[in-house]
């Protein structure tokens, strides 16, 4: 078999995450790769949110792993739901996943940050037990955002460690909370009447 056969299948096996049909971290980070080029381009601006449900474990304890899968597919599936189809999102491991949103402002990020964190605790997940059907309810989510252009973040890698940082500080503060850059806030985070827009289309 021709090799370049061999490396597409690779590469196409690759892309999506198996569990939640959201991209695989692989894939996430090279579209990252290519989306950062552009921006610098185009000169816009990017922003990643990473994303980790609180106290997952004590699902899969309580409801056993196959119901903790099934939270994991409808949390996946809510956050693309929040964003934009051109805004990549990607399973980075096990309960955490990661958002890129191209031409995102530091306002627009408390935004749609605060909107994925409203709308996981809102969801009903049906789930089967060993006891029989039931219900998961009232998770949360801790959620961590970068910015770019900004100090100190040069490639997708430094984007993703700075928001993977600020996700941290968030579970220290208490979880189910957002923790985006220093030096910006979340005053647009309150305002619903504000829908995350597409940018202007390039001619
Ligand atoms: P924290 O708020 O600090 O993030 O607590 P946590 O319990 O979410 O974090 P911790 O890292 O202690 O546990 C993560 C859990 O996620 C443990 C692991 O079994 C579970 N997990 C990881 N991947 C999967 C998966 O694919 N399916 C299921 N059902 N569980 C998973
Ligand atoms: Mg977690
Ligand atoms: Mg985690």
């Amino acid at each position: 078999m021709h090799r370049g056969v061999l490396l597409a299948q690779y590469r196409t096996s690759s892309r999506t995450d198996d569990k939640t049909g959201l991209h695989s971290a692989d894939w996430w980070h090279q579209i990252a790769e290519r989306t950062l080029d552009r921006a610098r381009i185009d000169n816009v601006s990017l922003a990643v949110l990473m994303i980790d449900l609180d106290l997952f474990k004590k699902i899969n304890d309580t409801y056993g792993h196959p119901a903790g899968d099934d939270v994991l597919r409808v949390v996946a599936h809510a956050i693309e739901s929040e964003v934009r189809h051109d805004d990549a999102a990607g399973r980075w491991g096990g309960e955490e996943f990661i958002v890129l949103l191209p031409g995102v402002d530091g306002r627009e990020l408390g935004a749609i940050a605060e909107r994925i964190r409203r709308r996981i605790h809102v969801l009903v997940i049906p789930i089967t037990t060993d006891h029989g059907p039931t219900s998961v309810t009232d998770l949360t989510v801790s959620i961590g955002g970068a910015l770019w252009p900004s100090a100190g973040l040069s490639t997708v890698d430094d984007m993703v460690l700075a928001a993977d940082s600020n996700l941290y500080t968030a579970k220290d503060e208490g979880r189910n909370r957002v923790k985006l850059p220093d030096g910006l806030d979340l005053r647009a985070a309150d305002d619903h009447s504000e829908p995350h827009t597409r940018p202007a289309e390039q001619p």
